[in-house]
């Protein structure tokens, strides 16, 4: 034979097998992955999530993981009110990576859904109709793209708080569990509760035995043929950085709305200047609000850096005197006792770990919440420089956050000596964040079965 045909037909054979050995994200997770995608329009950023799961089993926990996240820069959807358009764009860059993070003939297969939190729900009380422009026009922007739309909402407060904890326990496989023996099992776990802390509203959300006395804070869940009696609330207005607001609008109050306010949490020496509107703009601040004000008349902000002082500003946010029930948490609202574990996501994470960063604590004790929040309140700005470049930007709010977090922890929910040990702070469990986001894609795409699976599963081949 020609010497050449053997040369081809061995060259054509490398090439086959070189092709078939070399995977390519494509040709490996095509045909088997299912992907879903949550925006999850907070009030200080809007950030996608991208989640996939085997596309012939989905009824187990444990299955559908996190493939990808992307943050949006700039505020959340809410800042951009009065600048049309501006929202639906802010989401191109994320929306643009999700277009090339998922294989291109899953596009049209893929769930795509928007929810907005409580920096939405405050504009919606302040301007309905800016808060359903923007909405309207966030939900034209994703329709824009090849993904299988399925609507722009704002979540209540309850929903942000219960799809919190199925994204916990979903991710703890404390729902179900997959045996050895190639069948799904009820793991008999208790399950955990979510501590949520965003930039406009907190959530607490526990499953309890005791007595809700109020029943718009109860919530029924039925999955995997289980039932879930959930006590949720959701505070409004008190997120992270409308804590700052009120605790700035309440010191301008009560020092008499002059041009310059001691500020006894940030650090001596520390001084900034902002405009009134800044702090008074919010729904959060009308009760502080000077019956007339110029709103582009500016405040000097004087730190003092006073532990004792802070604590009893901060303090004066809350309400802890009238309860019309038989215990209360603040502010008037029921809560039965913490009971089991926690995990203290978002905001809560940010500063239990800039906490025990910058002190050297380790924060797992009320008490040492306290000498660590004590140690950084005393602490001046430059210290905290040194200790903590990237954080310039926020250094000046952590001492009034984490004092703000011991109060709303130990003597807003009443964590104590032997509760508070049992939260675990953190952002991620395993490869996914922790938020509301995978349990709302889990519950609106029916990935949560009410019903027992195993049987199910024993059908399939
Ligand atoms: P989010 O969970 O994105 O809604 O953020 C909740 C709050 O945490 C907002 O007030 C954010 O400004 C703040 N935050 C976000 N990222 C960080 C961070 N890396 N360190 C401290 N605070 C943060």
């Amino acid at each position: 034979a020609h010497p050449v045909v053997p040369v081809a037909l061995l060259l054509f054979g490398l090439v086959a097998i070189l092709l078939l050995t070399v995977p390519t994200e494509d040709v490996q997770e095509a045909p088997g992955f299912m992907y879903g995608i949550v925006l999850d329009a907070g009030s200080s950023h809007t950030a996608l999530y991208i989640y996939k799961w085997p596309a012939d089993k989905h009824n187990g926990t444990g299955v559908v993981t996190q493939h990808s996240e992307c943050h949006v820069t700039g505020g959340g959807i809410s800042s951009y009110v009065g600048q049309q358009g501006a929202a639906g764009q802010s989401l191109k860059v994320c929306l643009d990576q999700a277009v090339k993070d998922i294989p291109k003939e899953k596009h049209q297969l893929t769930p795509v859904y928007l929810g907005a939190t409580a920096g939405m729900r405050l504009l919606h009380i302040s301007n309905p109709e800016q808060s359903a422009q923007i909405l309207q026009e966030v939900g034209h922007k994703i329709q824009s793209y090849p993904f299988n739309y399925q609507g722009a909402a704002i979540l209540s407060g309850q929903e942000e708080g219960a799809y919190g904890w199925v994204t916990v326990n979903y991710l703890l496989e404390n729902f179900i569990k997959y045996g050895f023996v190639g069948r799904w099992f009820s793991p008999g776990k208790p399950t955990v509760g979510a501590l949520d802390f965003g930039g406009a509203s907190t959530q607490i959300t526990f499953a309890t035995q005791e007595e809700v006395e109020d029943v718009q804070d109860t919530m029924k869940l039925r999955l995997y043929g289980q039932e879930y009696s959930l006590y949720t609330h959701s505070f409004l207005c008190y997120g992270r950085d409308q804590v700052l607001l009120r605790l700035l609008a309440h010191l301008v109050k009560s020092q008499g709305y002059s041009e310059s306010v001691e500020h006894p949490c940030y650090p001596a020496g520390h001084s900034r200047t902002l405009n009134l509107n800044r702090i008074f703009n919010s729904p959060c601040t009308t009760k502080y609000r000077p019956s007339s004000y110029s709103p582009r008349a500016l405040l000097t902000v004087q730190g003092s850096g006073h532990y004792e002082r802070c604590l009893a500003n901060v303090s004066e946010i809350f309400s802890f005197d009238s309860c019309p029930f038989s215990q209360c948490s603040f502010d008037g609202v029921f809560q039965p006792n913490v009971t089991g574990r926690f995990m203290a996501f978002s905001a809560f994470f940010y500063i239990h770990s800039f906490l025990q960063r910058i002190t050297g604590i380790t924060v797992n004790t009320p008490s040492q919440l306290q000498e660590a929040t004590k140690r950084l309140c005393r602490m001046n700005f430059n210290q905290m420089l040194l200790l903590a470049p990237d954080q310039k930007t926020r250094l000046q709010d952590y001492c009034a956050s984490s004092v703000y977090v011991s109060v709303l922890l130990l003597r807003g929910y009443s964590f104590d000596e032997t509760s508070f040990p049992q939260i675990s702070f953190q952002r991620k469990a395993g490869d996914a964040s922790v938020g509301w986001a995978l349990g709302y894609m889990l519950s609106l795409s029916n990935l949560l079965p009410a019903e027992r699976v195993g049987l199910r599963k024993a059908l399939t081949p």
